[in-house]
């Protein structure tokens, strides 16, 4: 182990899927430790979840539903990160690519800013890119076209143009390929990316979530990096962040990572490694 001190910690950055559930269920032991260490006020806990295709209500509801006490600035998930963004770009006009509770979501929280979610190949200045479980072919078509028309030369392969010719952004909330779920591994946003890319070249201009360290910017404000860890079941996103972040990673295999994947893994060592999350008390 690379020196884990929990003595130092005032806080833990925890992911959801494969640390604290596995699908739908609570890991028991780890969510217990969650518990006694949120009611006696031991620890306090950060939730960092990539994915987008959940609300972060309904992140609050899985979390309480667990008996885990929780209020909203606990939830970390790059859907704030899209909206901080489109804020900060000023875009009034945005073909987001989600689910209807995410973009219901999403509306509400940018309806100060007046910014329309709706497929507009004239107005849109964004291509926003969730974990989309209600994909349809016709999405997949509608983004593609909106980037030939308007970000491709003119040529006979793509007669039909926009009167609008400046180039339309594009961003994805994260990188993930897959979603471990009770059946194994399901597509995440990863293959999405990859079906508009194949398709024209199309490629995003910003990843947000894992491990981008942004997503940690409201923990670091409050804590010194040698005070929190982020804790997670897959190196290529948790520690990745951790890493990122300059914070320690306690690495949990209650997920995807197994030990023989550890011995393969040619990056700095996880702080600790442990087979479920309340084990680093032990
Ligand atoms: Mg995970």
């Amino acid at each position: 182990m690379a020196g884990f001190d929990i003595t130092k910690k005032k806080a833990f950055v925890c992911d959801l899927d494969g640390t604290l559930f596995m699908g739908p269920d609570p890991i028991k032991p780890a969510v217990d430790f969650v518990i006694e260490s949120t009611v006696s006020g031991r620890f306090g806990f950060f939730y960092l979840t990539n994915n987008t295709s959940k609300t972060p209500d309904e992140y609050i509801k899985k979390i309480a539903g667990a008996g885990i006490p929780v209020r909203p600035e606990q939830i970390l998930t790059p859907l704030i990160t899209l909206e901080a963004y489109i804020r900060e770009k000023g875009y009034k006009s945005v073909y987001l690519m989600a689910g209807e509770k995410v973009k219901a979501y999403l509306t509400e929280r940018l309806a100060d800013a007046g910014v329309a979610f709706e497929y507009d190949p004239e107005r849109n200045e964004l291509i926003a890119l969730t974990y989309d479980k209600e994909l349809t072919y016709a999405k997949l078509a509608d983004a593609t076209s909106l980037w030939n028309m308007r970000n491709v030369p003119p040529s006979p392969m793509c007669p039909v143009r926009t009167v609008n010719r400046t180039p339309v952004d594009y961003v994805a909330t994260h990188p993930d390929n897959c979603c471990p779920s009770e059946r194994g591994p399901i597509p995440d946003i990863g293959g999405m990316m990859k079906f508009l890319e194949i398709t024209n070249g199309m490629k995003p201009s910003r990843v947000f979530g894992k491990p981008s360290p942004t997503l940690l910017k409201t923990v670091l404000d409050r804590f010194a990096p040698e005070e929190i860890a982020v804790v997670g079941d897959r190196l290529y996103t948790d520690k990745a962040i951790a890493d990122n972040a300059g914070v320690d990673f306690v690495c949990v295999l209650s997920g995807e990572t197994t030990r023989e994947d550890l011995a393969k893994y040619t990056g700095s060592e996880p702080a600790i490694t442990v087979e479920t999350f309340n084990l680093i008390d032990a």
